[in-house]
Formats: structure tokens, sequence, C-alpha cells
């Protein structure tokens, strides 16, 4: 079967199975947070269906892939170091961990050790900005600062090219996605439900959408995720579609007052220095 879609995966934390969903102290809603054997079975359904993990540094390397996917998580949690990447290593798998460099080394986070690790074992760390503030409405400076601060320190810190960036909360704008491609991103992740091109990041650059890999989507669904089924791309677009129209109607602000009170979370924004 030849790919018409790139599915780019948009993950958040993994976490262990007896984990209690109850705790205090969240800091994003549960639906963000995958058990680990859920995680396991997404990892072996992309094994079953001979998929290709693809990273965002080797292009031209590769042979182009008929079955690509894109595995992404954001925010740099450890359950991505504990949880996520042995089950990825294991069966020789690629994930693409965005972290904010401003959050390395906070209880809950990676250390750079960690990240030391999965760059050394065949994964690749990509910038998610510094603080983890939305960008859109940012000013240059800031948005400049972000990017090229995050990638700098994550390119000296483990000593390889960072050409990757994903956008915290997924908040960007035009302005945002000239200053990430005049600093050198090459492949830019916003969390928008759109389809790529099969082999779009086999070009200069590229911005990609993803789909947020959430713990209440079934296995039947994430299957046909990956198969490209089209009326089920088509639902989870229109679903992400009314979530942007209400996040523009009104305010990114607001949204996420009432994402913190409908879901409980202690604070979502983990921002450092808003
Ligand atoms: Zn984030």
């Amino acid at each position: 079967m030849i790919a018409w879609n790139l599915p780019v995966l948009m993950y958040h934390d993994i976490v262990s199975n007896g984990f209690d969903l109850s705790c205090s102290g969240r800091e994003m809603s549960d639906a963000c947070l995958l058990r680990e054997d859920m995680f396991s079975r997404h990892v072996k359904e992309i094994a079953r269906l001979d998929m290709d993990t693809l990273g965002f540094r080797e292009v031209g390397l590769r042979r182009k892939s008929s079955s690509p996917v894109v595995v992404t998580f954001d925010d740099g949690m450890l359950g991505n170091y504990e949880f996520a990447a042995p089950v990825l290593a294991e069966l020789r798998m690629r994930g693409i961990f965005f972290v904010s460099t401003g959050l390395i080394d906070s209880p809950g986070y990676m250390s750079w050790s960690n990240l030391e690790d999965l760059t050394r074992c065949g994964m690749e760390v990509h910038s998610h900005g510094i603080s983890h503030r939305p960008l859109r409405s940012a000013s240059s400076s800031v948005i400049r600062s972000e990017l090229e601060g995050s990638k700098k320190i994550l390119e000296d810190r483990l000593g390889v090219g960072v050409c990757g960036f994903s956008w915290p909360h997924g908040s960007y704008s035009r302005r945002g996605l000239d200053i990430a491609l005049e600093l050198g991103y090459r492949v830019i992740c916003t969390s928008d439900v759109k389809t790529n091109a099969p082999d779009a990041i086999e070009g200069s650059s590229c911005v990609l959408g993803r789909v947020d890999v959430t713990s209440n989507m079934g296995l039947r669904d994430f299957s046909l995720l990956l198969e490209g089924d089209r009326s089920n791309w088509a639902s989870l677009r229109l679903r992400w579609g009314v979530k942007h129209l209400v996040k523009r109607c009104i305010g990114e602000r607001a949204y996420r007052f009432l994402y913190r009170r409908y879901y409980g979370v202690r604070r979502v924004d983990l921002v450092l220095d808003s």
C-alpha cells in the first residue's frame, strides 16, 4: 500500500501500568497520559503494519518508504525515557522527543543524562522552546530567543544537530514559522490535524500536522489512523477543527483556563516565565 499521507503521531507522557491517575499534581489532562501497556500495543501495531518510523536527521540517506510514520513526544516528561523509549528501542523504532530546555532536570522531566542516552540509542531530541510558553502572539524577539536559545543549548550539550521544532501549546503564527526557518529549523511540527505529503520530510523544509494520540483513542481507531482510513481522518480533522474554532473565538488564555477547569488540571501552561 502506497501511503497518501504521512501520519505524525503526537504523544505526551507515558506512565506505568500501576500509575494512579487520581493522584494530585497533574500537569496535563488524563487523556494525555498513556499507560505503558497501551503504548506498547501501539508500537506493536506499527510493527505489524511494517511501517518505518522516520527521523528528521537522515534525509537523503534512507530509501523512500512506502509506509512511513513519525512518532513524536512533546514536553520531555520522564515517562518518555522510562517507558516509551525502551519499548521503541526493543522493536528498533525511532522516536522524536521534543523538549523544553528550561524544564530539563526539573522533577518529573527528563535529565540531560536521559537525553544523552536517548541520542546514543538512535532516538532524536529536538526543540520545544525554552519555557513552553505559547508563541502565537509573542513578539519576534521572544520567538527568536525561545527558538535560538533552545537549539543552541541542545546542540552544545548533546553534540548533534537540532533541526526539528514543535510549537508549545500548538501556538504559532506565520511570523514564527518564518523565524524558525531562518534559524535553520527544517521540520516544524504543529498540533494541527492536517495531512502531510508522504515524502514531506525529504524536502528542504516542511511544516507537519500531527494527531494527538490520547488514552481515549481505541486501538481500532489507532490502526485506522495508521492505515490512512479516510473517514477516520475526516472525523479526527472535524474534531480538531471544532477545538481550533473555539480557541480562536475565545482566545488562547480563556481556552487554557477552561481546559484546566474542565480536566481538573493543576497547571497546564508549564510556563516558566510568562
Ligand atoms: Zn508541550
